[in-house]
């Protein structure tokens, strides 16, 4: 494929146009298959972030006095068009990240549609309730926050980007997003996109920049709200700058999940799971089952059969649709990850498979990775312990179900969790005892819009997705109403 011109008409999409300010930074968006700059934007600037949140306010107003169904509308209709330009918004988004457009066709804007055609659809049974007190009573109105800010990760620009801003337009917000540095091109096309469809302008804005745009913003008193999806270390910052203010918060952080296969589980299936829970999206994925429990009696031809199957792995091309390993989204994030896979050796760990970069011309300028695996992983070892968000796998033994529930739960992080077992009790018995959010039962990494999504312990507060996340994005007014008279003492 030749290479389109993506450089937007300018950075940022404020108040239903695009708008530029040279005077930021510059922030150069590189194609990860190639090293090549693609596009060049510039950090928001005070005036641009001002101009941003101006145009907000404003749009929320207008917004939040429409029918709810007309709300709904303008979403399902935005779900429509993404749909129709499907091919064309993976290509942007494989481009802006790397990841093969095997999956980006079928995980990145279609997951994003969904999500604006479930809470289009929902948008208009957003309701309160009634309280009966006797003759007196007591109604409760869902209003919106106002302006929320939403700030994304790299790994899944387009999706991250609807599923803040789907809920939060559904229940009568405004948003203004900042897409992370690395991959700041796929939210302008939603803000194109939402604004075709019928969005008042500067319903949802988006503004550049690195990590001091976003503090900016959450420091301003003009929001309501701020959802991150990032990782622990920013997410402890961002919820302290919102604390100052006392803003609403969603934190989607980062996760080091156990995915636990017993000896009675579809062995088969089970490799499956570990592959699509590591090495989907070059193992860049928060909810990654990266501890990998297999039963004693299992281990070995659990290990034999995955490497067997990892080994037919095509890595290549992003934009060839046989491609199934694309490049890591920087090469910081690559050094970063070789560096974890040197610790795992020096820590003992047994490498079994990959560990290295694949050689040959077509990688040569980029952020290739081999898809990596480990055996004989122990709980205290640094691969173990710490989120790497890339393509390792690290395979620990277990022989106890008490076992490996304790070793599964001992970790800062809450995010995932997945069970393998063809014992239906137990299936649901572990998982009742696992700390995390979100929890699959003989399958991995499925995260519909119908169900909620998000994180225990560091992991995160609040949740996506489903009804879940209406409560994240409205807030409940109480109205007694008296029937009767008044008492008063004196
Ligand atoms: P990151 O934390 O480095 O950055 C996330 C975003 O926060 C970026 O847009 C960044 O510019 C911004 N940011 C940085 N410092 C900030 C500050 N002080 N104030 C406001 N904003 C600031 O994360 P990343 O490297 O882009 O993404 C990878 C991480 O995201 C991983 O830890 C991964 O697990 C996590 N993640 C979580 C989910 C989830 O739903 N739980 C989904 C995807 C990724």
């Amino acid at each position: 494929m030749s290479m389109r011109n993506v450089q937007p008409t300018a950075s940022h999409f404020i108040d239903g146009q695009y708008v530029e300010d040279k005077a930021g930074e510059v922030i150069n968006c590189v194609y990860a298959a190639t090293g090549e700059t693609i596009a060049t934007l510039h950090s928001a600037t005070p005036a641009i972030i001002d101009q941003a949140l101006a145009a907000a306010v404003k749009a929320q107003k207008e917004w939040a006095a429409l029918l709810p169904v007309q709300r709904g509308r303008v979403l399902r209709k935005a779900a429509d068009i993404i749909r129709e330009r499907n091919q064309a918004l993976s290509e942007l988004e494989t481009l802006d990240t790397g990841k093969p457009i095997q999956e980006t066709l079928v995980a990145d804007a279609t997951s994003g549609a969904d999500a604006l055609e479930y809470f289009g659809g929902i948008a208009a049974s957003i309701t309160g309730e009634t309280v009966p007190l006797g003759e007196d009573f007591v109604y409760t109105i869902r209003e919106p926050l106002g302006v929320c800010v939403g700030i994304g990760a790299w790994n899944y620009p387009t999706q991250i980007a609807c599923w803040k801003a789907a809920p939060a337009l559904a229940c009568g917000n405004a948003m203004v997003f900042k897409p992370s540095e690395i991959t700041p091109l796929g939210a302008l096309k939603l803000a194109e996109i939402l604004m075709e469809a019928g969005a008042p302008a500067g319903l949802f804005n988006v503004v550049q920049g690195y990590g001091d745009v976003g503090a900016s913003l959450i420091g301003d008193k003009r929001v309501d709200k701020v959802s991150l999806t990032g990782s622990v270390p920013t997410g402890r910052k961002v919820y302290a700058a919102a604390a100052e203010g006392i803003r609403h918060v969603t934190m989607e952080l980062g996760g080091k999940s156990p995915l636990i296969v017993f000896d009675d589980a579809d062995i088969d299936n089970a490799v499956s799971a570990a592959i699509n829970a590591n090495f989907y999206s070059t193992g860049q994925i928060c909810s990654n089952g990266t501890r990998v429990f297999v039963h004693r009696d299992i281990r070995a031809d659990f290990v034999k059969r995955l490497v067997e199957r990892t080994k037919l792995a095509v890595i290549g091309d992003p934009m060839d649709p046989q491609t199934q390993i694309g490049p890591m989204v920087t090469a910081a994030q690559r050094e970063k990850v070789l560096g974890y896979i040197a610790t795992g050796k020096a820590e003992g760990a047994k490498l079994v498979l990959g560990g290295g970069v694949p050689q040959g011309e077509q990688f040569a300028n980029a952020n290739y990775i081999e898809p990596t695996i480990f055996e004989g992983v122990t709980d205290d070892m640094t691969i173990a312990r710490e989120e790497i968000f890339g393509p390792v796998l690290s395979v620990l033994e277990f022989s106890g179900e008490a076992e490996v529930i304790e070793r599964a739960n001992a970790t800062e992080f809450g995010l995932a969790a997945g069970v393998f077992t063809s014992d239906l009790q137990r299936g649901h018995r572990v998982v009742a005892k696992l700390q995390a959010g979100t929890c699959w039962i003989n399958t991995y990494n499925l995260t519909p819009v119908e169900a909620p999504f998000g994180g225990v312990k560091m992991s995160g507060v609040g949740r996506e997705n489903s009804r879940a996340a209406i409560e994240h994005y409205s807030q409940i007014k109480s109205v007694y109403v008296a029937m009767g008279g008044v008492e008063a003492p004196y």
